[in-house]
C-alpha cells in the first residue's frame, strides 16, 4: 500500500513523507471518511495536530483527498479519484451518504449528480450533495441478523 500512496503523492507533485503515507493509508483502508481527530486516533498519536491539520490541507488542495462536511458538521476527509488534480476549486459532485445506524460517511462515488447551468455569472466554488438514511451495509446486517 506504501507504494501506491507514494506513487500518488509523486504524481501530484508532492514530497513523500511519512505522515502524508500515514494519513493516505489510513483512509484508503476504509471505505468510510474518517475525521481530523480519527485520524488523529488512528496514527496512534505520531504526529502532533498541527502538523496533521496542514498535511490534511496540503493533500486536499493538490486533489489526493476531499473534505466532507458531515450531518453533525464535522469536517471528514475522504480520497480522491485518480483523475483529481489542484485546481482552484476542487469538489465533487457524487453523493456523500450519512448512516443514521453505524454513523459512518461515505463517498458514493457512482451517483455523480448533474450540476445545473448558472446564469448571471454565478460561478460555483464549491458544491457539496449529501444524503442520510440507512447504509446498505447496515441494511444487510438488519436482514441477516445472525451473519
Ligand atoms: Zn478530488
Ligand atoms: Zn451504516
Ligand atoms: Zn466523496
Amino acid at each position: 500500500m506504501n507504494s501506491e500512496s507514494e506513487a500518488l503523492l509523486r504524481n501530484h507533485g508532492l514530497r513523500v513523507t511519512a505522515i502524508r503515507l500515514s494519513v493516505l493509508n489510513a483512509l484508503n483502508r476504509r471505505s468510510f471518511a474518517l475525521s481530523q481527530s480519527e485520524l488523529e486516533v488512528d496514527l496512534g498519536g505520531s504526529c502532533d495536530r498541527v502538523t496533521l491539520y496542514r498535511t490534511l490541507n496540503t493533500l486536499c488542495e493538490h486533489g489526493l483527498l476531499h473534505r466532507i462536511m458531515d450531518e453533525k458538521g464535522t469536517s471528514r476527509y475522504a480520497p480522491c479519484r485518480d483523475d483529481c488534480g489542484a485546481t482552484d476549486w476542487h469538489f465533487h459532485t457524487h453523493l456523500h451518504f450519512f448512516c443514521q445506524h453505524c454513523q459512518e460517511t461515505r463517498c458514493l462515488n457512482e451517483t455523480e449528480i448533474a450540476i445545473p447551468a448558472l446564469k448571471d455569472g454565478f460561478e460555483i466554488h464549491n458544491v457539496q450533495f449529501s444524503a442520510s438514511g440507512i447504509c446498505g451495509l447496515c441494511k444487510a446486517k438488519d436482514q441477516n441478523p445472525q451473519t
